[in-house]
């Protein structure tokens, strides 16, 4: 592993904590921005003294005029982009702001790169297919889950096909990020759970990818002791600072961790269930875990034993395969004690989709990373698994 040559990719300025939301505006200003185009939903932008409402304060108060797009979707479709597009056009708009979750994010950078990479986006599906560099942007993030603010990914569902794609390059990186834990106060508990379990799948993955090094590693054990001590606080007890502060820590290092290890099966999976079912990112995330992972197993029982260890299992006197196994019992009660549903069957899913899921799942940007090269039966096995669970 040592002598393996890679790169490691995040924004070059990252804002964090309680408060730093009231930078935005001077931020702005120092990049040279005049006209941004805010990306949010109508929810945040209604919520009082919420993000946008903290966000437009802030440049007002640094004499930054905007202009609001306020119709993202969860599962962003190819349809809002160019909405973007079309607006920042008409108002003769500079650059971009996302207001928002993983959604609010890929909708501006999804936006970004129809701008000057060409209006067809299916086209550029894949890893650094991107030639041009996409308009300043900020990203404010107001769930502690994806780690879009930082990463090189744009998720976009394709609402013809009913596919969830995924566009790969540095140059979707934002330039900014800012994390503020007072916006994330008192998000419902449902919410609370499914980002959190995405955040939580975020660190796992990439530290039993193929593409994990030193740098990730570290990243993805804090991600993971951070969210075992906060997640059940942050579902329980949503007005907790602490606990949701250690929340935004977690999803910032597991961020980092898949942006540059990757991912595997179960976001490769987990992509054809929300742009299938048009179903909550993280839902599908925490549904499908246990059962890729436990497929995943026997390719480095070494590293599972050592995951249930950093969950805080006991795993003395038990052999490798044993304590390898504990991870799997620790991933399933996490997702329990937050009150995620146990089957796919609750999101919608239907057996007689689980062919033609598993051969896209394959071609999924994030199957490459997966530490075991499963077929299309494998992979409609685990779908079956998931959708069998009680
Ligand atoms: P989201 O952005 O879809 O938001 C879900 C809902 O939460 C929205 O209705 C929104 O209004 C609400 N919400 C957001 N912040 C809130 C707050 N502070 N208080 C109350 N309500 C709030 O949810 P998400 O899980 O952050 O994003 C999911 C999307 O991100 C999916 O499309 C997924 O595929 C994508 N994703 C992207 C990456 C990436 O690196 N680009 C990584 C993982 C997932």
């Amino acid at each position: 592993m040592a002598e393996r040559a890679y790169d490691f990719l995040m924004p070059s300025v990252n804002f964090f904590g309680p408060g730093v939301i009231s930078k935005i505006g001077e931020r702005a200003k120092m990049l040279g921005m005049k006209k941004p185009v805010i990306v949010t939903d109508k929810f945040l932008e209604n919520l009082k003294n919420g993000a946008v409402a903290q966000t437009l304060a802030s440049l007002k108060k640094s004499g930054v005029d905007y202009v609001v797009y306020n119709e993202v979707e969860p599962n962003p479709k190819i349809h809002n982009i160019k909405e973007v597009k079309t607006l920042y056009e008409k108002e003769d708009a500079d650059s971009i702001i996302t207001v928002g979750g993983g959604s609010a994010h890929d909708t501006g950078k999804g936006a970004g790169i129809i701008m000057t990479n060409g209006d067809d986006i299916t086209k550029l599906a894949g890893i650094e297919t991107l030639k041009n560099p996409l308009p300043p942007l900020i990203a404010v993030n107001t769930t502690a889950g994806t780690g879009s603010e930082l990463t090189r990914h744009a998720v976009i569902t394709n609402e013809e096909t009913h596919l969830k794609f995924v566009v790969v390059s540095w140059r979707n990186i934002p330039l900014v990020s800012f994390n503020d834990p007072t916006l994330m106060l008192d998000i419902p508990k449902g919410l609370t759970a499914a980002t959190g379990m995405d955040a939580f799948v975020q660190a796992v993955e990439p530290y039993v990818s193929v593409d994990h090094n030193p740098i990730t590693d570290s990243q993805c054990i804090q991600a993971i002791k951070l969210i075992e001590s906060s997640l059940r606080e942050a579902v329980a007890n949503g007005h907790n600072l602490q606990a949701r502060t250690k929340m935004v820590e977690a999803e910032m290092l597991a961020g980092m961790a898949f942006n540059n290890a990757n991912l595997g099966y179960v976001h490769a999976m987990a992509h054809q269930l929300g742009g299938q079912y048009d179903a909550p990112h993280g839902v599908c995330c925490a549904l499908l875990l246990p059962y890729a992972e436990e497929y995943n197993l026997i390719a480095d029982p070494e590293r599972f034993a050592e995951l249930a260890r950093i969950m805080g299992e006991n795993t003395d006197g038990l052999s490798t395969r044993d304590a390898a196994e504990l991870s799997i019992k620790a991933m399933k009660q996490l997702s329990e004690d937050v009150g995620i549903s146990h089957s796919i069957k609750d999101i919608g899913a239907k057996p007689e989709d689980f062919d033609l899921m598993a051969e896209n799942a394959l071609k999924d940007g994030n199957a490459f990373s997966n530490p075991r090269k499963g077929t299309k039966e494998d992979i409609v096995k685990i779908f079956q698994e998931a959708y069998d669970a009680k």
